[in-house]
């Protein structure tokens, strides 16, 4: 699911750059490559044998392209190079900056985020410059930390969720997923849970749930009014449904949930960096590394 859905976003990003490059809409060009005849000739001479020669065609062809055909043969050149570097147990060094290329091409700040990420999660070169250092999901302890508090608070336990909430990262894990909390996915879900971390215990029963009957000797007691016997917010089924599963999905690790990112940050999904996924999502086949005729094919074939 998540694979195809990358490959939608890229797609969509391709069009949406070759629509940019392309004023008039669906004008002969798309599939043109306009590249001068040394570079085409140079494509001509690769060799997966020497995987830098992708990457540093790649960067050529990146600054001279002017049609989408010629932008995506830069794109193929960096993936290419990802690929055969990667295959050669990264010997050339290639990969993260064959990311960090391709990030460079891209039109989507999400997509950008993406290649950032995966520059890092195959160079530790990249782990240090500061890309995307905002993209930090929350740790496990915030998150584990943050469904304690929705259980608390649930239970009426509003001490102990006031004194979990003072914890670095709590509030700020609940306040980046809050719309989770909510149907129509709104924020706001962080200020109920303080306010009623503060509401609670039973202000009659101090959550003991019976109270003594006023006069009575031997100690009679009955329900608490106030809270019926059930310390804790009044939550419709929904509510109850949308904290489980927000609980759930902490505990789980919802800093990698895909989906969770979604429904959390309104579409602006932060996706697992996965190197195997690259090639897919950009379409290109890494088995096909010659181009023949205006193609990637997979044999070199006669010269
Ligand atoms: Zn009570």
């Amino acid at each position: 699911m998540a694979r195809i859905l990358i490959a939608v976003v890229l797609v969509v990003l391709g069009t949406a750059r070759a629509a940019a490059r392309q004023p008039e809409a669906g004008a002969p060009g798309e599939t043109l490559v306009t590249l001068p005849e040394e570079l085409v000739s140079r494509l001509r001479g690769l060799d997966p044998a020497r995987p830098a020669e992708y990457f540093t065609l790649g960067e050529e062809v990146a600054d001279v392209y002017q049609t989408p055909a010629d932008r995506q043969i830069a794109q193929h050149l960096f993936v290419l190079a990802f690929e055969l570097d990667r295959r050669q147990g990264g010997t050339a060094r290639l990969a993260g900056s064959a990311c960090m290329a391709l990030a460079d091409l891209a039109t989507l700040e999400r997509d950008r985020k993406w290649l950032w990420a995966l520059a890092r999660a195959v160079d530790p070169r990249f782990q240090r410059t500061g890309w995307g250092e905002d993209d930090r999901g929350a740790t496990r302890l915030d998150a584990y930390r943050a469904a304690t508090v929705l259980g608390l608070v649930r239970s009426g336990d509003g001490v102990a969720a006031q004194q979990l909430l003072k914890e670095p990262g709590v509030r700020e894990t609940i306040r980046r997923y809050e719309r989770l909390l909510s149907e129509s996915g709104d924020t706001g879900g962080l200020r109920v849970i303080e306010s009623e971390a503060q509401r609670w215990p039973c202000p009659e029963c101090a959550n003991a749930r019976i109270v003594k009957k006023f006069g009575t000797n031997p100690p009679e007691y009955r329900l608490c009014t106030n809270c019926g016997g059930h310390p804790g917010p009044k939550l419709s089924i929904a509510q109850l449904v949308a904290q489980l599963r927000f609980e759930s999905r902490l505990l789980r690790g919802i800093q990698r949930s895909w989906s969770a990112q979604i429904a959390a940050d309104g579409g602006e999904p932060i996706r697992d960096p996965e190197p195997s996924e690259l090639a897919a999502a950009l379409g290109v086949d890494p088995a096909a590394p010659y181009w023949r005729n205006g193609a990637w094919v997979k044999a070199p074939g006669k010269p």
